[in-house]
């Protein structure tokens, strides 16, 4: 997984930063996440159950990654899985994300990555709800929500 990383020189320009977050340097998200979201993020950390501020959350809207903005999840697909973090049974397109088998902590999952800049998303287990049968466990800190707009 290096597909972040590239030349630390260019990836010191900020307007190209912000154009291809792929070439963020580990650093440059130190600074521009917060502790929490860096370690859920870019250390694949995981946020308490329950704690999360989207868990609970049932409004319309969309879902984005929090370190480069790429659209993720819609509350079309959110269901409550009583698991404590927020729950999909799909992405918003399969391409917005990556998956990557995962196993770590003696522990056969699917890590669940943005596919744009590589972070940690969550996992994907297969006991979600139809169609897709897939669960979609995602952590709030890696999210960004924005509300539908006109309401
Ligand atoms: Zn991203």
């Amino acid at each position: 997984m290096a597909i972040w990383r590239r030349d630390r020189n260019s990836a010191r320009e900020e307007k190209e930063r912000s154009e291809t977050p792929a070439s963020t340097t580990e650093d440059e998200w130190r600074k521009t996440l917060t502790a929490e979201q860096f370690y859920v993020c870019r250390m694949k950390g995981t946020e308490p159950p329950f704690s999360g501020k989207y868990n609970a959350n049932k409004a319309d809207g969309t879902y984005s990654c929090v370190a480069c903005g790429s659209e993720l999840f819609s509350s079309d697909t959110k269901f409550d899985s009583g698991t404590g973090w927020p729950s999909f049974w799909a992405p918003v397109e399969k391409e917005q994300v990556a998956m990557e088998a995962d196993d770590s902590y003696g522990m056969r999952r699917v890590e669940v990555l943005c596919r744009r800049c590589g972070s940690h998303l969550g996992h994907v287990f297969n006991d979600g709800p139809r169609p897709t049968g897939l669960r979609f466990c995602i952590n709030s800190a890696a999210l960004v929500f924005k509300a539908k707009s006109g309401e």
